[in-house]
């Protein structure tokens, strides 16, 4: 049977049926439906008295004794409505529906087992429509399922009969209908390696499990199918692009990186750093070009590492680049390799949206003729005029603002691709960055340079802010300068905008001219004012900065010792750690203070604790993606890894490690997936990946 059959020529599916299906579940075919997976079980082997139900409780199975029962109103709201006992208490019983059939069955005196969720009004309990049979004690049931599953439905689709009872009778036919034209997607060697359910027995068992270890093993399997896959996609990409692009050779390293290295770079590298050059080093002298993500904390020195490995291309006769997304950093950046390349070392300009025209056309030449090394920039960097005589190496900072076109807008400057060196300083978790950047190398800075002075982390409550005053005072009395951040949120931006108006207020009054001079910069002035404001800052010509969150990912003011966050429970955790980043960059210690109300919800209280306890964006990372999962981490929402219907990305780190090892293995076995045993593989691409012809690459 063809799975692909369109779901209306299932028995009991109708027009009406199949339309609703299509509209709120996007169910189209037989497989999609089976691919409609419960989203939790109930036990029906559980037992409730009358007294224990609660308004929360999902469902209950309760067995209880008819006391009454009457046929009561009219038409529409005509209803029969009964009353259950058992030794703890009543419950009442409505049916609308089917009224003359249960009227029937309800006979006072019988003993009924009775399922359904359960509703409370006016402290009073009731299941409407509830699963109803005799209680019988002798039969010891066998044979039937204890673990029901529950289906995703929507209003809807109740109203159609399609509740989580309908979706169940269409499964139970369809499995007995086509169960087994469910084909196998892995290969049977991985089954056997793994001990992994067929998929057949998966999908059955998924839907209606005989037991609970079954339906472990059904989940797991199904689980790992899904990660695998997605990582066989990526890797597979991988292997395609360096089978299509050369890369260029860097084959030696030659005097400006020499040169650098010992006699201008003002300290020793990390160990970290020197891992990640050599990474890189080795990445550039296969001949395959190079696509790596460099993920590294806040002050975790980044820019060193780009910086050599951009003197490893201009050693080798190729020019480099790195781009930023603002202005700011761009600008920040060309500030600090002139700092550390210093005078005449070599050929370093920045474009700018703000470039003028004569100086443009001064860079375009200089790009053309390759007399430039090295040009910083913004998206100016990708506009078509800039033309690059031979660019061998491109870095990118803080990748998620850049989209995955306007990097492939880069790697086609030249006839060979660059290498690409794509730096973020938002730690992903280990899950997310192999599938998010799975078909990227990632190398990881996972130490700050020595000698760093911890930041100290405080999370004070509304309450104690005469405390923070105060500490203000002290630390702009030695000559520091403070941060004060405020949230600034779509949803709530009207009132956001009073709490800073109002916070601006009393900051002004706390710390009044002349002797305290205040910069703000938020969202709502003009680009020129915002950088005006900033500078000042920068320049230390004012010892406050308030700001809302526009204040950028990467502006160092080394000089600013105190980064104070307001209403710190409202920002997310990555958030509060990029924030927290803006100081502790100069020699002096630091400290990062969480304003916050008194009330805090459970997930606020952790948020604020984990800043406390910990300055390893890693680890934070990880508890972001425990508390809020995958969809708000930054970068993810278009990357399909949502799509997942079964695993779970906060908690299957595991078994996605697995599925990729497996992955990797495969594909160095048989990279074009020929061999014989691998055919399910082939057979999923041919299926999956319209798009790409599977000969014209093998
Ligand atoms: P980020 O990774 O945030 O871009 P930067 O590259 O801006 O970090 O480095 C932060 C600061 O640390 C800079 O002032 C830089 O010069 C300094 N730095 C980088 N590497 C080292 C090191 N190995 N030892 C001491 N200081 C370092
Ligand atoms: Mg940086």
């Amino acid at each position: 049977m063809d799975l692909k059959t369109p779901i209306e020529y299932l028995k009991g599916v109708g027009q009406h049926k199949a339309e609703l299906l299509k509209k709120e579940l996007g169910v189209f075919t037989f497989n999609d439906l089976l691919q409609h997976y419960p989203f939790r079980y109930v036990d029906r082997t559980k037992f409730y008295k009358i007294r224990e139900i609660e308004a929360d409780l999902p469902s209950v199975q309760i067995i209880g004794r008819l006391a009454s029962k009457e046929i009561i109103g009219e038409k529409q709201s005509r209803r029969l409505v009964a009353q259950i006992k058992d030794e703890t208490g009543v419950l009442e019983l409505v049916w609308f529906q089917g009224i003359r059939w249960v009227d029937k069955i309800l006979q006072p005196g019988l003993v009924f087992v009775l399922f359904g969720k359960p509703t409370e009004f006016n402290g009073r309990f009731s299941i409407v429509h509830p699963e109803l049979e005799l209680y019988n004690p002798s039969v010891k049931k066998s044979g039937n399922l204890t673990l029901q599953p529950v289906y995703n439905s929507t209003e809807k689709l109740k109203q159609a009969f399609l509740d989580t009872k309908g979706l169940q009778r269409l499964l139970a036919a369809l499995l007995d209908m086509a169960a087994g034209s469910v084909a196998e997607t892995l290969p049977g060697y991985l089954l056997t390696k793994l001990k992994l359910l067929a998929k057949r027995e998966a999908i059955q068992q998924i839907h209606f499990p005989r037991n609970a270890d079954l339906l472990r093993s059904a989940i797991h399997r199904l689980k790992f199918e899904e990660l695998f896959f997605i990582q066989l996609k990526l890797l597979r990409n991988k292997l395609l692009r360096t089978q299509k692009f050369r890369g260029l050779v860097f084959g030696q390293v030659g005097g400006k990186f020499n040169t650098f290295y010992n006699t201008r770079l003002p300290f020793d590298l990390t160990e970290a750093q020197k891992r990640v050059l050599k990474e890189i080093r080795l990445d550039t002298q296969r001949g395959v070009q190079m696509n790596r993500l460099l993920q590294g904390d806040v002050g975790s020195g980044k820019t060193v590492v780009a910086l050599m490995s951009m003197l490893l291309a201009i050693d080798n006769g190729f020019q480099a680049c790195m781009m930023a997304p603002t202005e700011i950093l761009a600008r920040q950046h060309y500030t600090s390799l002139q700092h550390l390349l210093g005078e005449g070392f070599l050929k370093l300009a920045l474009l700018c949206g703000s470039t003028s025209k004569k100086e443009r056309r001064k860079i375009h030449e200089a790009l053309r003729d390759g007399s430039l090394d090295i040009l910083v920039g913004t998206h100016a960097l990708i506009e078509d005029e800039v033309q690059f005589k031979n660019l061998g190496m491109a870095v990118i900072d803080e990748q998620h603002r850049f989209g995955v076109e306007q990097r492939a807008k880069i790697w086609r400057k030249n006839s060979v691709l660059p290498h690409v060196l794509v730096m973020t300083a938002t730690p992903i978790p280990r899950t997310l960055a192999m599938t998010l950047y799975g078909d990227l190398d990632v190398s990881v800075i996972n130490e700050l340079p020595a000698g760093r002075i911890p930041i100290k982390t405080i999370h004070l409550f509304e309450s104690q802010r005469l405390r923070m005053f105060g500490f203000m005072r002290q630390e702009i009395a030695k000559g520091r300068q403070v941060y004060i951040v405020y949230p600034l949120i779509k949803e709530s931006e009207k009132l956001d905008l009073l709490y800073l108006e109002a916070g601006i207020e009393a900051i002004s009054r706390e710390f009044p001219l002349p002797e305290y001079r205040i910069s703000i910069v938020h969202g709502k002035l003009k680009a020129a004012d915002k950088d005006f404001e900033m500078q000042r800052f920068v320049k230390g010509e004012t010892q406050i900065m308030v700001a809302t969150t526009v204040i950028e990912v990467g502006v160092n003011v080394p000089n600013a010792s105190v980064m104070i966050i307001e209403n710190a429970e409202r920002f997310g955790l990555s958030q509060l750690h990029q924030l927290r980043g803006r100081v502790g960059r100069g020699a002096e210690q630091s400290y990062c203070i969480l304003m916050s109300g008194n009330k805090l919800s459970r997930e606020g209280k952790i948020r604020l604790q984990t800043m406390v306890k910990t300055s390893d964006g890693f680890e934070i990372s990880e508890t972001d993606l425990q508390l809020r999962g995958p969809g708000n981490i930054e970068g993810t929402q278009q990357s399909g890894v949502l799509d997942l219907k079964l695993a779970d990305l906060a908690h299957d780190q595991d078994l996605l490690q697995q599925a990729r090892n497996e992955v990797i293995d495969i594909l160095d076995d048989d990279p074009e997936l020929g061999a014989e045993k691998n055919l399910r593989l082939k057979e999923y691409f041919r299926q999956n990946t319209p798009g790409i012809s599977w000969n014209k690459i093998s």
